[in-house]
């Protein structure tokens, strides 16, 4: 029996030299809105989110009819005196992290707060997966080993736990996969680097840098609610 196939953009990532400002896929710096949303807020610890990334829902894989942008952002964290995190951001629906849904209104709005993460560019390279549940480990290992653990958009998720494809938080139908981030970004480091350079390098907390985020729509598209993020780690 053959494999389903579904396309995927695998990504690679290499630190910007300036701040991106296009409603553009990008990872760091300050989000470009089309229009000034509210700065997402965690529910259990109150601070500022950090933003993560702007990923298209238009192009190249038309995910979406209704928005055309999805902002992925993440509570920093607080910590107990064990420093253990305390704010639940691998949940999607925890209230620690948030996805922000848009259209293109032909303008843009980039927020004044300067951005703790510099910006990073992102081009991609067409491939295809085969449409697996990556977490049954019934699967073959060949078939396994083409599904991508990168950041990229499409595709299959990469499951380094069990299968946590979430149900719409609104209207609890199904959701489709949208893209996948890489705690470890790709992309070289400047050739003179500092510890912050390093912290920069790594600034996707998901668990240490062998996690891997996921964000799902609502294959209805029910609400600009109904989309999600959550991460795993090994
Ligand atoms: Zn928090
Ligand atoms: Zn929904």
């Amino acid at each position: 029996m053959s494999v389903q196939q579904v396309n995927v953009f695998i990504c690679k990532i290499n630190r910007a030299t300036e701040p991106i400002e296009n409603m553009v896929l990008k990872i760091g710096g300050s989000p470009v809105f089309s229009e000034k949303p509210d700065w997402p807020i965690c529910k259990q610890c109150g601070q500022n989110m950090d933003f993560l990334a702007q990923i298209p829902l238009s192009d190249p894989i038309p995910f979406s009819k209704t928005y055309q942008m999805a902002y992925i952002f993440m509570c920093p964290g607080s910590f107990d005196q064990r420093g253990w995190l305390q704010c639940e951001t691998w949940d999607p629906v925890s209230g620690a992290n948030k996805v922000i849904l848009q259209n293109y209104t032909g303008t843009t709005f980039i927020p004044e707060t300067v951005s703790e993460y510099p910006d990073y560019f992102v081009t991609l390279t067409r491939s295809k997966e085969p449409l697996i549940d990556t977490a049954d480990y019934k699967i073959e290992d060949d078939l396994h080993d083409i599904v991508s653990d990168k950041t990229k958009i499409g595709g299959v998720p990469l499951w380094l736990q069990t299968n946590e494809t979430p149900k719409c938080p609104v209207c609890n139908g199904a959701m489709i996969f949208v893209a996948q981030l890489d705690a470890e970004l790709d992309g070289s480091l400047p050739a003179q680097f500092t510890n912050k350079d390093l912290e920069y390098y790594n600034f996707l907390h998901f668990g240490g840098d062998d996690g891997i985020g996921y964000v799902f729509l609502c294959k209805r598209e029910c609400t600009s609610e109904g989309i999600t993020f959550q991460w795993q780690c090994t």
